[in-house]
């Protein structure tokens, strides 16, 4: 019988990169229910949720790949929405990524909806688009969860997970984004839509494939996008990270343009660095670094265990000389260790290769937080 949370092709990619490898199996698998929100001429959001074609989950576990592949392109089409517009033509677009956690009591919690929705409200601003109000980010966020699971399409907690401290546990990936209005003319998007879709993830982890390669290409510049989840910043990192994998490497690093020196962040995910005296940095955030939520979580709770944090600029020769445990941080990637880096030829191997012992910690702290393994004294999470 078909997983529905196994259905693409893991195989080969370590869990942060299922936003690339996804794409190589049959189809996207989203969930029935979806929420879609326009900003009218009177300047006001209104709101619809759908349900699109389905089955039961099991039923379409069931089905031919054919049949599925059919269905399931039904679900990912939206006729209201027009083809050809500042979106699709120019990418102007933001969007956000957030997971929603099974938990051992057999609910839902979502890990702060309310950071990505402050999030999306400054990354559509940074667009010039009228901001989407948090407290409907929030409430769509739980409704779009709820709605799905009413109808059978959640993961169910299994114990099995952790074994690993849920370094194999599945969850569910909200996806909201922008969209906007029919157009083809040079401008901004004055009366967007907003799309939530859900789908599920899986993690695959391949503890032998996570070596890491300085791209010379630049991810984001002083007074461009960087700072906002919008499209266009994706361009250069798929680029850098398809070039990386090339060559054998599972992820791309990116230096700072200007002086091309210092570390600033992975593809999609903020980066840690373990220094040899036991100090964590990260890249201090600017308009050129992504304020990740994992970031700032992982960050608060190394300050709990009394280790010492730095967010300041760091040179890539100090990582070279004096690193000896990288990870990198975000939604889709949780926590996840970097066995090497190459740069200009050389390469570090940080802690021979293996998780270190201060990531695996931090690993596991956020983990157990989000699969409600440990009491949430932070208030993150959000009861569905
Ligand atoms: C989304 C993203 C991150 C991670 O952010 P999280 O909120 O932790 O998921 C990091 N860097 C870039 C460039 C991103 O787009």
């Amino acid at each position: 019988m078909l997983d529905q949370y196994n259905a693409f092709d893991y195989h080969g990619a370590i869990n942060y990169s299922w936003e690339i490898t996804m794409g190589k199996g049959f189809s996207l698998e989203t969930y029935p229910w979806v929420y879609t929100s326009k900003y009218t001429e009177n300047k006001e959001w209104k709101d619809e949720y759908t349900e699109k074609p389905h089955k039961s989950p099991e039923e379409e576990a069931l089905m031919a790949e054919k049949e599925l592949s059919e269905l399931l392109q039904k679900r990912n089409s939206f006729p209201e929405l027009p083809l050809v517009n500042y979106t699709t033509q120019y990418g102007m677009g933001c969007f956000e990524g957030m997971k929603a956690y099974p938990q051992k009591d057999g609910s839902l919690k979502i890990f702060r909806p309310d950071e990505n929705a402050s999030r999306m409200k400054r990354s559509m601003e940074g667009l010039m688009m009228p901001g989407f109000p948090e407290d409907k980010f929030l409430e769509a966020s739980i409704n779009i969860v709820r709605k799905n699971r009413d109808c059978g399409f959640f993961p169910k907690y299994d114990p099995a997970w952790e074994a690993d401290n849920y370094v194999s546990g599945h969850s569910i990936y909200i996806r909201p984004f922008s969209y906007s209005e029919p157009a083809i003319g040079l401008s901004v998007s004055s009366s967007p839509w907003i799309v939530f879709i859900a789908t599920p993830v899986g993690s695959y982890f391949d503890p032998g494939s996570s070596k890491a390669v300085v791209t010379e290409k630049f991810r984001a510049t002083p007074g461009g996008t960087g700072w906002i989840k919008c499209d266009a910043n994706y361009v250069v990192p798929i680029l850098a990270k398809k070039e990386a994998a090339l060559n054998g490497f599972m992820e791309a690093v990116f230096l700072d343009s200007v002086e091309q020196k210092y570390v600033e962040e992975g593809s999609s995910c903020n980066i840690f660095f373990k220094l040899k005296d036991g100090t964590l940095v990260t890249p201090s955030l600017g308009d050129t670094i992504l304020p990740g939520i994992n970031r700032k979580s992982v960050i608060e709770l190394a300050k709990d265990i009394s280790v010492t944090v730095e967010e300041r600029k760091i040179e890539i020769s100090e990582v070279m000389e004096k690193a000896d445990e990288c990870f990198v941080t975000g939604t889709a990637a949780g926590v996840s260790y970097i066995e090497s880096l190459t740069y200009n030829g050389k390469t570090a191997v940080f802690n021979n290769g293996v998780q270190g012992e201060l990531t695996a910690e931090l690993q596991k702290m956020l983990k157990s937080i989000q699969y409600g393994a440990v009491e949430d004294t932070k208030g993150w999470m959000v009861a569905v």
